[in-house]
């Protein structure tokens, strides 16, 4: 039968490009990534056989061969493991699925330190055979099937299959050596490169036929952790995540009594490019007894803690476990909550010795974690200890522990502002009056940050309240730290501004001009506007905009609007305006000469505050980050007003 021709998926061709042009200092890792296919081949096929003994047969034991020919200059990776149909080939080596990829790889383009950390990320695994290889032949006989097939490539674009005849079940990887590169055909060589990448691998590696393993042949997770040596854990990593990064967190650990199992679990290194990424699953395996049984079980991680990588090994549950079974299934609930609750205090405990080196963990899976906090209430407590964040007070990263040990007195709520960019919202005017008083604000910017400050409402009893939602209270110290309470007039005022139908009680006095300014501005905004009212918090900018009280926070409200798009939101919005902005003592007087103008004519409404009634609104929904309704008519009164200017 003659060999098939087809060109590699586009971002494979791509990867191959970037793979066997740089210059990797680190070549041997080829060898680790081959090793650590044959393994998970076998692992796999011994699963299948718990139920279909007959794919094994006599052939049980798995080894691993590493084989060298140096006169052909060749080096061979074998197995007796799982094998793969023409049709597995075919999509295995030439395509890559995870989504994102070809955009991931775009953007790489353009820095040219890609390195193999960031390009590891998509299984480079098989490929970085290209690193050492001219051209790379595999053959491959599934388990149970009586064909074989034969893949072969250069790696420049193109592959080719053709029917073979390997008299053995497993796959047999030879790469034909690139000129230069002979060292991988001496044994000493290739047995250290296995002692440091692959002695953790738990099948025998075989090397040219001795009997004796290269390698330790004993699964990891149940040495004791005296014994193992950082190197051996970062290499375990990258076996079982198939990552090339380092892994930021290491947790060890072995469950004795009602429930028994190992764990061996790495917070990546590196932030994955689709951890957002719906179809995304969790890389935590689960093993019983040794015996490898799924990469995905259902139910064995939250998905907030999605990134973590690693291996769990029950003790519990049966061999003959399907994966079906696996679905709700006690014993898996009960490990779920074991890991997570030793991730959580692991973290806990690396964030509080080590801060510095807990950041980039946050930075990377922040977001993630904190998805925690709305979707796992019995986690809420441990996640409120291991979240970090940044603030008006601080440029690293405090805990809410932090926060709560340095409010100040008369301060009642943790306060805290959403937005997508932490450089523009420490500059939003909603900050100001906190940071006159020196009240500290969080500053959030990721799109969880929307949600659960809504599901955790306290933290040690002080409500979590976004400061752009209006509250009755006096700004963020109460009565005790009212700015406005210095320039207004005392009691007086406030029955001057009486006539001012909406005025509440909580309401801080004012002068009559202000109040002729307000009682101006709703009759002009009217409809624009839930109500304009006195501002206790800013102490700079002459308006902002907040949410009413029972409204949802601004920043929240626009991400349903945007995600939902027929959700119909109320949006109430209260203008706020401050009594002691220039401009507006400027406007407030105007509007006072106009109260007592004739109605109806022009000296009861000027053209001139009119227009700086609604540019105000317009300003505060810019600064918001609001979409402003009208273009056309913000764009008219701001050029009436310079010409005004002008004249
Ligand atoms: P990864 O291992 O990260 O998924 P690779 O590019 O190394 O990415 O391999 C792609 C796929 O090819 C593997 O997921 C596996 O399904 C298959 N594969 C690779 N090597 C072998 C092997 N020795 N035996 C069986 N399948 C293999």
């Amino acid at each position: 039968m003659t060999e098939e021709r087809m060109p590699f998926q586009a971002e494979v061709a791509r990867l191959l490009e970037i793979v066997t042009h740089a210059l990797y200092s680190d070549k041997d890792v080829f060898l680790r990534e081959l090793i650590s296919n044959a393994s998970d081949a076998c692992d796999r096929l011994r699963y299948e056989a718990l139920t279909q003994p007959e794919l094994t047969g006599e052939d049980s034991t798995f080894t691993i061969r590493v084989t060298t020919d140096p006169k052909a200059r060749t080096l061979v990776v074998s197995d007796n493991g799982l094998g793969m149909t023409r049709d597995e080939l075919i999509e295995n080596l030439g395509t890559i699925a995870r989504s994102g990829t070809a955009a991931f790889l775009e953007r790489l383009k353009e820095s040219p330190t890609a390195s193999l950390t960031q390009i590891g990320q998509f299984g480079v695994g098989f490929y970085a055979a290209f690193m050492v290889a001219q051209m790379v032949e595999v053959r491959s006989r599934k388990a149970g099937s009586d064909e074989s097939w034969c893949w072969r490539s250069d790696g420049r674009g193109a592959f080719a299959v053709e029917e073979d005849s390997k008299p053995h079940r497993g796959t047999e990887v030879t790469l034909y050596l690139k000129q230069g590169l002979d060292e991988f055909l001496e044994d000493d060589r290739l047995r250290s490169i296995i002692t440091r990448y692959s002695d953790h691998i738990a099948l025998p590696i075989l090397l040219n036929g001795e009997e004796t393993p290269a390698n330790r042949a004993a699964a990891l997770w149940l040495r004791p952790k005296a014994d193992i040596t950082p190197e051996q854990y970062t290499e375990f990593y990258h076996h079982v995540a198939h990552a090339f990064d380092d892994p930021a967190l290491t947790v060890h650990w072995r469950a004795e009594g009602k429930l028994e199992y190992a764990g061996l679990l790495f917070v990546p290194g590196t932030k994955p490019f689709d951890l957002f990424d719906p179809k995304r699953q969790h890389g935590v395996k689960l093993y019983v007894k040794r015996v490898f049984i799924t990469d995905h079980a259902e139910g064995l991680v939250p998905a907030w803690l999605r990134f973590v990588r690693g291996v769990v090994d029950s003790e519990d549950l049966p061999l003959n476990v399907s994966r079906e079974m696996l679905q709700n299934n006690p014993v898996v609930n009960r490990l779920r909550q074991g890991l997570t609750r030793r991730v959580l205090d692991e973290l806990a405990s690396f964030a509080e010795k080590n801060p510095a080196a807990y950041a980039p963990i946050w930075d990377n899976f922040g977001a993630v974690l904190k998805e925690g906090l709305y979707e796992d209430a019995p986690f809420r407590e441990s996640l409120l200890k291991v979240a970090r964040f940044r603030t008006t007070h601080d440029d690293r990263l405090v805990s809410l522990a932090e926060v709560a040990a340095r409010k100040l007195e008369g301060q009642e709520a943790i306060y805290y502002i959403n937005g997508d960019d932490p450089a523009m919202l420490s500059r939003s005017p909603h900050l100001e009056g906190f940071r006159a008083q020196g009240v500290e604000v969080l500053l959030l910017t990721d799109a969880v940050d929307d949600f659960w400050p809504g599901a955790v409402e306290t933290y040690e009893g002080l409500p979590l309240r976004s400061v752009t939602r209006a509250e009755k209270d006096l700004g963020p110290l109460g009565d005790k730290g009212a700015t406005t309470s210095d320039s207004a007039k005392g009691k007086d005022s406030k029955k001057d501004s009486a006539d001012s139908q909406t005025s509440t009680p909580d309401e801080p006095p004012v002068t009559p001009e202000v109040a002729a300014l307000l009682a101006f501005m709703r009759g002009t905004l009217k409809e624009a506007i839930h109500d304009v009212r006195v501002s206790t918090q800013l102490t700079e900018s002459p308006v902002c905009l907040k949410a009413a009280h029972e409204g949802l926070d601004i920043h929240l409200e626009r991400f349903l609007k945007k995600h939902h798009q027929n959700l119909a939101v109320p949006s109430p919005r209260l203008l706020e305006i401050n009594p002691n902005n220039t401009l507006i003592q400027a406007l407030a007087a105007e509007a006072a000469k106009a109260a007592t103008a004739k109605p109806e004519t022009e000296a009861a409404c000027p053209p001139a505050l009119v227009d700086s009634v609604w540019l105000l609104l317009e300003q505060a929904r810019i600064l918001e980050g609001e979409v402003v309704p009208d273009p056309f008519a913000l764009s008219a009164r701001l050029n009436a007003v310079l010409a005004r200017g002008l004249k």
